[in-house]
């Protein structure tokens, strides 16, 4: 076996796929045994359909909604700004899967239902040792599990880890729905920011990070929390008036280590997407993040060079976008900022427009990485 790659999202199964493609022996074990919704905006930016394309997967047939207006509301106050770029919203448990069913199709041996406990160095190689059955050896080990820490391979905090995440999907009424049509709105409240956007089969996604301290300061719930938020902000109320949430819990992630980026390291593990890189959520550019460090780590492993390399590169790229996102989070959780950038997008709209464009990926990372995956 060529390479064992941990945990089937858009950075495990995009590498997976890569790496097969190109002739590897690959196995990936994913913990989930089945489709499943993930705490995610479900925002697709166009750094993330590019690498989607790439793999052959189109985000419409997919079921893709276009997006192409960003608005933000604080208070009273709601403002707008067209994109910069060409941009999506599709759930997680519709894009994580056909992106599974790909690295199935290009040759991956990929097993479900298989949650790694350790992964170990060995003499020559590595040991994936799932938590049932058999563990699986391999020349080299990619590291994709995401939000979630592998025992013993415990990411560090970041520069923002005091956010707790929610996630819930809505069904609009007729004119909610109209309204929201090719927007995302994100929404700042007192200690924290959401976001809500439309999905696929006529749904919107709600997905928000909220300070610890604050939720607990709204009685701790999520329910107090967003009826909270839907008095400070009569935006989210009117979207939210006649809507039906779709589960009876949300979706809930504690200790996200935004900011943290994985320098290199010498113990021959490549980590991808979020274990290594974990940019804010409100840039909507985690996804294309993982599908980036799948095509640089492909073309390394292939290309003979060693994991440091790859990960130095990795850093490279993002770090200083990671960062400001990172800074620009820190602010929009905290209320004086909240009503100095509220203010400044009213009077220069196109500041949002720069804020998105600044806060994700370098097009010449996008640039060079796409001539790698084509070679
Ligand atoms: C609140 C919030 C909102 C976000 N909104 C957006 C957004 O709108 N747009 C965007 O682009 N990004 C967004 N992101 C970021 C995005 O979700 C991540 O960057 C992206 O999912 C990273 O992909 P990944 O493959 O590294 O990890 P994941 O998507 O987390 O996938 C990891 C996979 O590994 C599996 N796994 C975990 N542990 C094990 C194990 N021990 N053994 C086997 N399998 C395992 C999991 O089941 C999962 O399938 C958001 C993040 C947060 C926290």
């Amino acid at each position: 076996m060529d390479a064992v790659v941990v945990g089937g999202g858009p950075a495990g199964a995009g590498l997976a796929t890569q790496l097969a493609r190109r002739g590897a022996a690959v196995t990936l074990l994913e913990r989930e045994a089945g489709p499943v919704d993930k705490v995610c905006g479900e925002f697709l930016s166009h750094e993330a359909a590019r690498y989607l394309r790439e793999l052959g997967l189109e985000p419409t047939t997919l079921g893709a909604v276009p997006i192409h207006t960003l608005r933000l509301a604080h208070r009273r106050v709601v403002v707008e700004a067209r994109l910069p770029f060409e941009a999506f919203s599709l759930s997680r448990r519709v894009l994580d899967e056909a992106l599974l069913a790909r690295a199935s199709s290009a040759g991956v041996d990929v097993r479900r239902g298989c949650k790694v406990v350790e992964l170990a160095r060995l003499d020559e190689g590595w040991g994936a040792r799932p938590a049932v059955g058999d563990s699986v050896f391999a020349r080299a080990a990619f590291l994709a599990s995401g939000k979630h820490d592998v025992r013993g391979l415990r990411r560090p905090r970041g520069l923002q880890s005091d956010l707790v995440a929610f996630k819930m999907h809505w069904r609009l009424t007729h004119r909610q729905a109209r309204e929201l049509n090719r927007h995302v709105e994100i929404v700042l409240f007192d200690g924290g920011y959401l976001g809500l956007e439309p999905i696929e089969a006529g749904l919107a996604n709600l997905c928000l990070v909220v300070r610890r301290h604050r939720l607990q300061a709204y009685g701790g719930s999520w329910e107090s929390l967003i009826v909270s938020i839907r008095a400070e902000c009569p935006h989210l109320d009117a979207r939210l008036s006649e809507a039906e949430a779709c589960w009876a819990k949300p979706l809930a992630l504690a200790t996200i280590p935004y900011g943290h980026v994985q320098l290199g390291d010498d113990d021959g593990l490549y980590r991808l997407g979020d274990q290594a890189a974990v940019i804010p959520s409100f840039s909507g550019d985690g996804v294309a993040i993982a599908l980036h460090s799948a095509v640089i780590a492909a073309s390394t492993f292939l290309g003979g060079s060693t994991a440091d390399v790859y990960q130095r590169r990795l850093a490279r790229e993002t770090r200083r976008r990671v960062l400001f996102a990172t800074l620009l989070s820190q602010a929009l959780v905290r209320a004086p900022a909240q009503w100095i950038l509220a203010a400044a997008a009213r009077g220069f709209p196109r500041l949002m427009s720069a804020i998105a464009t600044g806060t994700r990926l370098p097009t010449s990372a996008l640039a060079r990485a796409l001539r790698e995956s084509r070679a």
